[in-house]
């Protein structure tokens, strides 16, 4: 009997047991995944909360609801993997053998890293996060009776998940306080290490323009050296600071600390892949999905989605000593909530930037690629329903898991 070891049952390591398990005959292998938590946590709901537009419920399913038969789950910790062993131990000392590793514990803000971000002083009242559900209902409450002032939202370092997150945060804070008739007491200012609103040029600009028009400032090329809560400001490694009375700061993300401390991770403790393949550069029985690995993709469900779509055809042909056929392009595909009930569309992948034009189907859409519409932000919220009941099942969606060139205009990249 093999033994695959996956963990991790978050989005991509649940999408990958569902998809794995009917194609692996249970007489020849065990499936265990080892996942601590007994809720599974819809992350993109995550941005919603804080301006009460979804409930809490609505973000969290049990963990064991998705789990197939024929999959063992161990509720618990990893705490360090041996793979020249190919044992990986527990938090508490139990260990456990495998002949295949696949690690998907995904990335997480850590605002331990930043000096001052946590200070208790300050965290959680002056100073907020919404990457994680207890962070994001903790800023709901403070913004419920906040009187105005100076918002900044920043991004301590990338990569982070979902990279427009931020963006789509501003958006909805300027509507929020626009419907609750507050806007011209809140001053508004973005501040981000990247030297425009975001990453990729013709979005970039697109972007930055909508926050011009909403008056919400840039403070862009700025690396974070502290948050001095007391004196509510913070402060760059070239000495700028930007004062605040509401911090709304996106940690730095890092990967789980056991890829570290097990010899498997950069600095940042992503595992280190072929971008194509998703197996370790070191290992030739481990694979890395979702935001765990180090490919240059966006750190975002979608892309573990798409590339989980590949991964199993890849894993059956490699255990079984054939080439891995199947290559992943990095594809991404995000929703950019742009607030009073609109949103846009990214698509893009590791060579192709977001480009203007239509998404799914070329010509028709009904989607629109960088552009406002209300379709657009239905499209968003219709995710929800399509994660907990299509993706996670690892149900098929009619959409290519390769990035398209068809229905994008191209000649967007000569006007920027
Ligand atoms: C605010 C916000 C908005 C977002 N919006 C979007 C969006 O609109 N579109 C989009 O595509 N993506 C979005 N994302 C990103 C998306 O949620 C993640 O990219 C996706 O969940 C990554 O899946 P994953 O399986 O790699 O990691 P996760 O889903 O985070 O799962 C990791 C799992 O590993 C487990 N784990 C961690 N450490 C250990 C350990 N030591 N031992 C055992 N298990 C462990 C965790 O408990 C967790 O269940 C958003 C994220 C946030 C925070």
């Amino acid at each position: 009997m093999k033994r695959l070891l996956v963990l991790g049952a978050g989005t991509a390591g649940t999408m990958a047991i569902n998809k794995l398990r009917p194609m692996l005959p249970p007489s020849e292998w065990q499936i265990t995944v080892i996942e601590p938590s007994d809720v599974h946590h819809y992350q993109p709901g995550y941005l919603f909360l804080p301006f009460g537009a979804y409930t809490a419920e609505e973000t969290i399913e049990p963990t064991d609801r998705f789990i197939p038969d024929g999959v063992t789950r161990v509720r618990a910790e990893v705490d360090r993997v041996d793979a020249d062993a190919n044992v990986v131990y527990l938090v508490g000392g139990e260990s456990l053998p495998y002949d295949y590793l696949v690690i998907a514990t995904g990335t997480s803000p850590r605002p331990d890293q930043t000096p001052g971000m946590d200070d208790p002083e300050v965290w959680r009242k002056s100073v907020h996060e919404f990457y994680t559900f207890e962070g994001a209902m903790a800023l709901r409450e403070t913004l419920e009776t906040w009187e105005g002032g100076r918002l900044v939202v920043h991004i301590t370092e990338m990569p982070i998940k979902c990279p427009v997150a931020p963006l789509e945060f501003t958006f909805l804070a300027d509507a929020y306080f626009a419907e609750k008739g507050m806007r011209d007491q809140v001053e508004i200012v973005y501040v981000t290490p990247l030297e425009g609103a975001f990453t990729k040029p013709v979005a970039s600009q697109l972007l930055g323009h909508m926050l011009e028009d909403r008056k919400i400032t840039i403070e862009p090329d700025f690396m974070i050296d502290q948050v001095d809560g007391e004196a509510k400001k913070i402060v760059s490694m070239d000495e700028r600071e930007v004062p605040f009375d509401l911090l709304v700061t996106i940690p730095l993300n890092m990967g789980a600390d056991f890829i570290g401390r097990s010899g498997l991770g950069d600095d940042l403790n992503y595992v280190s892949v072929d971008k194509h393949t998703l197996l370790s550069t070191k290992y030739d029985n481990i694979f890395a999905i979702g935001d765990a690995s180090n490919i240059p993709a966006s750190k975002a469900g979608s892309v573990a989605h798409f590339s989980v779509d590949l991964f199993p055809q890849n894993f059956v042909n490699h255990v079984n000593g054939k080439p891995m056929t199947a290559a992943f392009d990095g594809h991404a595909n995000c929703f950019i909530e742009s607030g009073h009930g609109k949103g846009m569309l990214i698509d893009f992948n590791y060579d192709t930037e977001p480009l203007p034009g239509k998404y799914p189907i070329p010509g028709i859409g009904p989607f629109s690629l960088l552009k406002e519409t209300e379709l657009n932000h239905l499209g968003k919220l219709a995710f929800r329903w399509m994660y907990w009941n299509l993706l996670l099942p690892g149900k098929e969606l009619p959409l290519p898991a390769l990035m398209s060139m068809a229905g994008k205009q191209t000649d967007a990249l000569e006007r920027v």
